[in-house]
């Protein structure tokens, strides 16, 4: 049924490369899915998918072109990813409302909050971004770093009580040091019990895990340390 709403709902189009597609048949075309590489942890971020190739595409497209197709494949990837973990909540990591006016959409909001549907468990708000912040786009790593040091600051707005396990989302990864930072204040002043970060993509450039293919995941998984969806993301 989800899949006929969607197909009613969103373009006839692959969302990676915009060949045409016929109702029934799976978002992405055989050679997008070919094209994807998974990424499944970057700087102690979980992630779906390496940003290159088919991945970068659809990353691009649902933060650039407000394209929900796009988002939808990244976002069951991801779900994939994490299914074997239990959370209470989902946290978004807060833009700040001048970048939300300037770029005219939230994008970690809307991940958090079909995140949320895809998963089951509610959105909770409680951070807010100390300054503007620069797009992290063309900059370097140090200049990252030193960007995400504007850092966050908890809400005011929103109960503070943490409801246990918690999810922390951002769109895009490169060396954690922002999901990171907001994780620090979650565990330090809200009473979290855990906190896991996740983000849809990783960048190359602050990769220290691993950007694995099916086999070489599932090895790890064999030795306890990730755990494996229980299908590969080429079944999209
Ligand atoms: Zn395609």
């Amino acid at each position: 049924m989800w899949q006929h709403l969607l197909d009613l709902l969103s373009p006839s189009v692959c969302p990676g490369c915009e060949a045409r597609r016929e109702a029934g048949q799976a978002l992405l075309c055989s050679r997008c899915r070919d094209g994807i590489r998974p990424c499944w942890e970057q700087a102690g971020v979980l992630t779906a998918v390496a940003y290159e190739a088919t991945g970068a595409r659809l990353i691009r497209r649902f933060k650039f072109d407000a394209r929900g197709d796009a988002l939808s494949v990244l976002v069951e990837a991801l779900a994939q990813r994490l299914e074997q973990l239990e959370f209470d909540a989902v946290v978004p990591i807060p833009r700040h409302p001048d970048r939300i006016r300037s770029h005219g959409s939230d994008p970690a909001f809307q991940l958090a909050r079909r995140l949320s549907r895809r998963i089951g468990r509610p959105i909770w708000e409680p951070l807010c971004r100390i300054g503007p912040g620069r797009p992290q786009t063309g900059l370097s790593q140090p200049e990252r770093r030193k960007n995400v040091d504007l850092g966050f600051q908890l809400s005011t707005s929103e109960s503070l009580r943490a409801p246990g396990d918690l999810l922390l989302v951002d769109d895009v990864t490169t060396t954690g040091a922002t999901l990171a930072s907001a994780k620090q204040l979650l565990l330090d002043f809200t009473g979290a019990r855990s906190v896991v970060c996740a983000a849809l993509a990783a960048t190359p450039g602050g990769r220290t895990a691993v950007a694995a293919p099916l086999a070489a995941a599932a090895e790890r998984s064999s030795e306890g340390r990730l755990p494996l969806p229980s299908r590969p993301i080429a079944a999209l």
